[in-house]
């Protein structure tokens, strides 16, 4: 087997055993391969060995790998920070928004997603850990953006995305994951209806599936270490 498929396994597993050990079904979790620095064939390889959801992170470095595996039936979620004028883009390249934190940019999405494409599936990433220097919607402010972001016609929204600040310790990682689980079933029971917890990264997956993550978004376990930028 190729390193890829050795790694994918080995990631796969260790959802599979996070999954278990909550009690929860394996396949009510969706891997999420963080590509950012990975050349195209990189991605190939992945791809071959079955993985279908690639997460990138920055616009200029996704467009011309997209492009490149075009027709390999992949799913690209967008996962980065977003400035205004990258929406349009973004919009038409990518199936998944992670990153939508205010109302100008979900907004933006919408009016630029093509209409020969289905509405943009979008969670909205919330600053959970009140870290200064995040980007996220503030907690207390996630359900007016949610009501906007559902109202918009070109776009779906899914749920809630986090990167908690990085922790070894186990019961330290749950908490903010805990916390975005709840805000996310206080905002169904305010009326929306969110299936997606995006959130769990090589460091703290299981702590994430523990605490109900549907999407893990993982690089360094899936493609190595990625070289210092
Ligand atoms: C880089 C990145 C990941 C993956 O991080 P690893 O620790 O390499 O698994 C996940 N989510 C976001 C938003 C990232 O930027």
């Amino acid at each position: 087997m190729s390193r890829p498929a050795d790694n994918l396994e080995r990631v796969r597993t260790r959802i599979i055993e996070a999954a278990h050990a909550a009690g929860r079904p394996p396949d009510g979790i969706r891997l999420v391969a963080v590509s950012k620095t990975r050349p195209a064939d990189d991605i190939a390889a992945a791809a071959e060995a079955g993985q279908r959801d690639f997460g990138e992170n920055y616009l200029q470095e996704a467009l011309p790998k997209i492009e490149a595996l075009r027709g390999r039936d992949l799913t690209w979620h967008f996962i980065g920070p977003i400035q205004s004028n990258k929406t349009r883009d973004i919009a038409a390249a990518f199936d998944w928004v992670h990153s939508v934190d205010r109302f100008k940019i979900a907004r933006r999405l919408s009016d630029q997603r093509p209409d020969d494409l289905p509405p943009l599936e979008v969670c909205l990433q919330v600053n959970i850990d009140d870290q200064a220097s995040k980007s996220g919607v503030a907690p207390a402010d996630a359900l007016e953006l949610a009501r906007a972001v559902a109202g918009f016609p070109r776009l779906r929204l899914r749920g809630l995305m986090a990167i908690p600040a990085p922790s070894e310790d186990p019961a330290a990682q749950r908490a903010p994951f805990a916390a975005l689980r709840r805000l996310r079933d206080e905002l169904n029971a305010a009326g929306l209806s969110l299936d997606t917890l995006s959130m769990g990264m090589t460091g703290d997956l299981e702590a994430a599936v523990a605490e109900g993550a549907t999407i893990v978004r993982v690089g360094t376990a899936v493609f190595g270490e990625r070289p210092a930028a």
